[in-house]
């Protein structure tokens, strides 16, 4: 016999013997001294093998892993499976020996991931059920085969051996009814029967021997009897085993039929909410989640509401003849490209290939189609000296309208394009607000204001005819004779109230007049053909003055959500009344009902395809598809009324598409009330509590089961009853709102000292016009000088709202439109240096229609611009082609931006294109020492960082990935060679950074950050230290505290995980593991503690590897004798 101490030290340098501390003695040692051996050598001597045992369990019980992992790979699995069989297979077992075996193969086969296929090679399967079937009257030995059964179970063909061998039977047996006694081993039993529901053959197995309904009853009566919460594992473990059974079919369906869900509701209504009950309810809303059945979405279509025909190639002027396919886009196989787009993995999203980075494409055109843009540079033909003259004359030069120049684009256009009415001609009266001449005050009559007719006159019969007229100007009317109509007869009651309403209530919102509003309006062009204002887009906003901190989330709110939804499949008293549906005329002016809100949502950028009355205050509401698609719902806005006030009302929006969204991180949507604007404020406020964002049950009507929905929860107080109020994703900025919020800039400006031009770069698909403005000084004088200094001024090209959804960018864009037109010294400076072109909506149609992502040709028009389609994707077409044109006459931009909104991130940031930075973050091996690049693609975000608040210089990144390669930014960069082009992203949410940290954004932060923009370009002009000297310094805000504002924390890469994550997990909280571990580890040290009782009643003494050699064999105990 080995005396303990050598034992030791030779297990000891064993199973350490990577250590680089063990002396060279013990590791020779080590190496002659194997496990097996000592296992198998003492085989035959229960007290030599014993002592093996336990030192070997206190070797393992302490230290990391890694010695289990060691052992494992040296067979220490086989030898003690081996141990396993030669002292179980006896006659009468030494359960003093057996039960430390046991053990010791649970705690070592549950790090094995190889343990069942070992079992079954040393025969130890059917030995583990028989040491069991004898063992049932004995708890502690019961307790240790079943642990070693789960062990061994991971192994799906050893689950399915055991199950053959009545294994699953025996097991779901020895399960009893309530009782408070032995209840680790009916844990482990019930553990060690999940176990082998690893295999599905094993569930159809206790699916059709009944032992589905068996658990559910056995879940039942633990739970009302558990009533002193002593029994809290049977249940987490019982809820395990259905975990496993819904993962299969046939296993889901026995489950929901047998009343699996309602039990389950019904006893998370009973938890309270204490740490362990809450794991209990947490687990449950994952099983009932998982097994509610998936539901289409209730529509006839997964199809957008609005469908545009697109223009085929042939029935147009064929500029690209050589191309003859059809203009039909394969929708399907964009949208999937999209799709992978997305899911790109970041590193190998990276372009790394130094040609395609540094090589320039050749021009996509035929170079003589450049000339036809020189018509977008109207300052370098312009004749100043005409207007130098008149402005010395006190006159006014005649202002160029945009739409003189929709006759010239149409010369261009490729397709025929019909001319919008002549614009309202205005003048302005003294006080500076504008007046309005006859024709535009019957123009003013198209419209009609469902919402605030009911605010105004509250007799029922206002309210009627209101909506008749709209009726009839809906049916009555198509696209393209709304216009017409309009100048026809004379005073309606509409226009009259309208009037008296601008009257009585109006506010002065700077850049912004309904009447223009209006006018603008009625030359919008929709796909539906809309014929009613949003009440907040033809009245005006202003930012709220209040701060609006970021919403805080309420404790499981998600499970809350989760469980009201649950409720709905187990109960009857959900009303499912269909309140709004865009394709039910019926449904498009109901009557009042007492007990419905109501719903409208057609007009400019209104997005809201249906709306289903749950229960009393509860609406699920369904989000049109971006028009010609089936999908990229996102962006929502519409008009909701008949509200009762100081009642919480509960939205679910049910078809959006993000796997996240900001709405869970402390974002809420914004609201405008009516009635707070004509009481003096209008505000779109951040509103809504109990807002969350969670994947849902349903599924589209035709596409893949497998699309998830998820859906967006908030719940809204309204304050007043007779009330109208607008709800959206995000602050609107309408296409018509650009109109004529140019046209009142247009009026602003002093044309003596800055041009402004408006212009028309094309028309869209459904011929609207893309406005492209000119903002530079007028030279000082009519010197020859001053007029060359023009011709060079660098350009600086900017564009935005290219992709619908990104309201966000349109305000941004309104602050660096007003700033540049501004009298502030700075913007005067920058109009001397640089001359801008600016296309502030790529994407007018895609605004216009309420869409999120795409166009009307179903094209993402910012992964378009390696090559555009000239018919299809026109405003990139030519954007791209006037770009080209400003290169070839050696004016290529010094500065190209594109804004953007991003749904995912916080703050402002900007992506630029750098090929090192791409090279190095890729961790590339191309030799890029002797790249040289121009690092002055960073100074605009430095001095961002420097002057702006919003900005996160942090978050910025210059990589060229792949997936972006067509968009905006990477083909500017690349093809014009421009080294600054960017792609500026605002947050819909806030900021966690700077001094609007734990804000919510509003418009003013936005066109802050477009003044912000220009400001920053001063960086850029070489002569900076000369504007510095003109005290400009002081107008940029550079005090102490804005210098001072970044924290310059360290970078943030993405949202932190949500503090209470629901997800689709098939464990159960709790018993993904650890829970065996911990059981295994509970039985060890019981062993230990009852050897040390029996110890001290053996009267020894001493230390405690001593008394081990000295344990004597134990007698068998009298049951033990009995079940042989
Ligand atoms: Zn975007």
């Amino acid at each position: 016999m080995i005396t303990v101490c050598l034992l030791r030290r030779h297990l000891t340098a064993y199973l350490t013997c990577q250590q680089p501390y063990l002396t060279v003695d013990m590791r020779a040692k080590a190496s002659d001294i194997k496990i097996t051996q000592y296992l198998n050598k003492n085989a035959g001597d229960a007290e030599s093998t014993l002592n093996v045992l336990n030192v070997l369990e206190e070797l393992l019980s302490s230290g990391t892993d890694r010695r289990i992992h060691y052992m494992i790979s040296q067979g220490g699995s086989e030898s003690l499976l081996n141990a396993l069989v030669k002292n179980g297979s006896r006659f009468i077992p030494n359960y003093t020996i057996l039960l430390p075996i046991l053990y010791l193969v649970a705690k070592v086969g549950h790090k094995d991931c190889g343990i069942g296929k070992k079992a079954e090679e040393a025969g130890a399967i059917l030995l583990i059920l028989n040491l069991l079937k004898n063992n049932i009257q004995h708890a502690r030995r019961a307790e240790a085969c079943l642990l070693v059964i789960q062990v061994f179970a991971t192994s799906v063909s050893t689950a399915k051996l055991i199950a053959s061998n009545q294994g699953l039977d025996i097991i779901y047996n020895l399960i009893p009814n309530y009782t408070t006694k032995n209840l680790q081993t009916i844990k482990a039993s019930i553990n060690a029967f999940a176990a082998l529901l690893s295999s599905v053959d094993n569930i159809s197995s206790a699916v059709s021997k009944g032992y589905v309904s068996g658990l559910l009853l056995l879940y039942e009566e633990w739970h009302s009897k558990d009533t002193k919460h002593s029994a809290i594992d049977i249940l987490q473990a019982l809820l395990n085993c259905f975990h496993k059974i819904v993962r299969s079919a046939v296993g889901r369906d026995t489950f929901v039929s047998q009343g699996g869900i309602r039990l389950l509701y019904h006893t998370t209504q009973t938890c309270s909410l204490n740490i362990c009950q809450g794991l209990l309810v947490e687990s449950s809303v994952q099983l009932m989640r998982w097994c509610l059945p998936k539901t289409p979405l209730p529509l006839r279509s997964d199809q957008s509401v609005y469908c545009f025909p697109l223009p085929r190639r042939h029935h147009l002027l064929d500029v690209v003849a050589s191309d003859d396919t059809s203009g039909e886009i394969a929708g399907d196989k964009m949208e999937k490209d999209y799709q992978e787009a997305q899911s790109k993995d970041y590193d190998d999203d990276l372009e790394t290939d130094l040609k395609k980075l540094c090589l320039r494409p050749p021009l996509d055109r035929p170079k003589d189609l450049l000339p036809q843009y020189s018509r977008l540079c109207p300052e370098l033909s312009h004749d100043f000296l005409e207007q130098l003259e008149l402005s010395s004359q006190g006159r006014s030069p005649s202002s160029s309208s945009s739409d003189d120049e929709t006759e010239k684009c149409n010369n261009l256009s490729l397709h025929s394009f019909r001319r919008g009415e002549k614009s309202a001609v205005f003048s302005k009266t003294e006080n500076g607000t504008s007046g309005q001449t006859k024709s535009a005050a019957s123009l003013f009559k198209a419209k009609d204001f469902y919402s605030h007719t009911g605010i105004l006159n509250s007799s029922a019969e206002v309210g009627t005819k209101a909506r008749e007229t709209r009726k009839e100007a809906k049916s009555g009317l198509t696209n393209d004779q709304q216009n017409n109509k309009s100048e026809g007869n004379g005073k309606s009651y509409n226009s009259t109230m309208i009037d008296s309403l601008i009257d009585i209530h109006g506010v002065d919102i700077p850049y912004h007049e309904p009447r223009t509003y209006h006018a603008a309006a009625t030359k919008t062009k929709s796909v539906p053909g809309f014929t009613t204002l949003a009440f907040p887009d033809f009245w005006g906003q202003v930012p709220s003055p209040e701060n609006e901190p970021m919403a805080p989330r309420k404790l499981n709110i998600q499970r809350q959500k989760v469980l009201e939804d649950i409720q709905r499949f187990l109960k009857t008293d959900t009303i499912n009344k269909v309140v709004f549906d865009l394709e039910d005329d019926s449904l498009q002016f109901p009557p009042d009902k007492p007990d419905s809100l109501r719903f409208f949502s057609s007009f400019e950028c209104g997005n809201l395809r249906k709306a289903i009355q749950v229960r009393r205050y509860e609406y699920d509401l369904i989000l049109n598809a971006d028009a010609n698609c089936s999908q990229h719902t996102q962006w929502f806005y519409f008009e909701v009324s008949n509200m009762v006030p100081d009642v919480p009302y509960r939205f679910n929006i049910i078809n959006c598409e993000k796997s996240n969204s900001q709405f869970n991180y402390g974002m809420q949507p914004v609201l405008y009330s009516v009635q707070d604007a004509l009481n003096g404020k209008p505000q779109w406020l951040r509103t809504g509590t109990e807002i969350c964002y969670f994947r849902n049950y349903f599924c589209p009507v035709r596409g893949s089961q497998k699309t998830t929905f998820y859906t967006l929860t908030f719940t809204i107080t309204f304050k007043y009853k007779e009330d109208v109020c607008y709800l959206a994703y995000h602050y609107p900025y309408t296409y018509s709102a650009l109109r004529a919020h140019l046209n009142l800039l247009h009026r602003s400006v002093a044309s003596s000292k800055v041009f402004f031009r408006q212009q028309i770069i094309c028309p869209t698909l459904s011929g609207n016009s893309c406005p492209v403005v000119t903002i530079t000084a007028c030279p000082p004088s009519k010197c020859d000088k001053d007029l060359h200094q023009l011709g060079k001024r660098p350009c600086i090209v900017l564009t935005s709202r290219v992709h619908p959804g990104e309201s966000n960018a349109s305000w941004v864009m309104k602050g660096t439109l007003e700033f540049l037109c501004s009298n502030d010294p700075i913007a005067q400076a920058l109009r001397e240096t640089f001359v801008f072109k600016i296309i502030p909506m790529l994407n007018p149609d895609g605004v216009i229609n309420g869409m999120n992502r795409c166009d009307l040709s179903r094209e993402d028009l910012n992964r378009q611009w390696c090559k555009p389609d000239p018919i299809l994707c026109p405003t990139i077409y030519h954007t791209k082609g006037f770009l080209y044109y400003l290169n070839s006459i050696g004016r290529a931009p010094l500065v190209f931006c594109d804004y953007h909104g991003h749904s995912r991130k916080k703050n402002v940031f900007l992506y630029g294109c750098s090929v090192k930075e791409t090279l190095w973050q890729s961790g590339s091996t191309v030799e890029n020492a002797g790249l040289k690049e121009d690092p002055g693609y960073r100074t605009i975000a430095k001095a961002l960082d420097r002057i702006a608040p919003a900005f996160s210089f942090n978050s910025c990144n210059y990589m060229v990935e792949k997936s972006r390669s067509a968009t905006a930014r990477i083909v500017v960069w690349k093809e014009l060679g421009v080294l600054r082009s960017y792609t500026m992203e605002s947050t819909y949410n806030g900021f966690d950074q700077g001094i609007y940290k734990g804000l919510q954004i509003n418009t003013r932060e936005l066109e802050e950050m477009g003044m912000k923009f220009c400001h920053s370009l001063l960086s850029l002009t070489i002569d900076t230290k000369a504007l510095y000297g003109k005290s400009l310094i002081n107008h940029m805000n550079l005090g102490q505290n804005i210098l001072d504002h970044k924290s310059h924390n360290s970078f943030e890469d993405d949202e932190p995980p949500c503090v209470e994550e629901i997800e689709y997990s098939t464990e159960s909280p709790g018993l993904k593991g650890d829970d065996l571990e911990l059981d295994i580890n509970r039985c060890m040290a019981n062993i230990d503690a009852e050897g040390s009782t029996k110890r001290q009643m053996s009267g020894e003494i001493g230390g405690y590897y001593q008394t081990f050699t000295t344990v004597k064999s134990p007698t068998p105990s009298p049951d033990n004798a009995g079940v042989h």
